[in-house]
């Protein structure tokens, strides 16, 4: 029947056959194979709630935010005001924007460290080492160095 419906074109029942499939292959504990159902529906035009709702969990679960969103996205603009499950979806929806734009950042900690330390060349031995950015004048020597000199003088 699936094959049928794709043959001919026909989404919506594709849409719902797939979106059917992928909720029985859940129950039966198959969460992969449901995933896959559930994408074939979703691409398809599907805007089931519960497909939407149990699909985008599951993509929410391994990281994939942008097709999470989309996921949801679709849902919510057919079903604008039903109760809670578009509320939770909602919900989800902006938690899901809001890491995918996290994630598009690239490696914000690696920018912020290199702002604040800078690696400088010690005039005694060559060494390069780093110090924070802060405050004070360049030293000329590394601390090793640094403190040879003090334990001389
Ligand atoms: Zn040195």
């Amino acid at each position: 029947m699936l094959e049928i419906a794709e043959s001919q074109g026909d989404m919506a029942t594709v849409a719902a056959l797939t979106g059917h499939a992928g909720m029985t292959a859940a129950e039966a504990g198959d969460l992969d194979g449901a995933a896959r159902y559930w994408r074939r529906a979703i691409a398809a035009g599907s805007t089931d709630e519960k497909v939407a709702d149990r699909f985008s969990v599951w993509l929410a679960n391994r990281h994939e935010y942008p097709e999470a969103a989309h996921v949801l996205r679709q849902a919510l603009i057919a079903n604008p005001d039903s109760g809670n499950i578009s509320e939770r979806m909602r919900r989800r929806l902006t938690r899901c924007e809001r890491m995918q734009a996290a994630l598009r950042r690239p490696f914000p900690d690696v920018a912020a460290a290199h702002r604040e330390f800078e690696t400088l060349a010690c005039s005694e031995c060559g060494q390069t080492f780093q110090r924070s950015r802060i405050r004070g004048r360049k030293p000329l020597r590394c601390p090793s160095c640094a403190a040879g000199h003090l334990a001389i003088q």
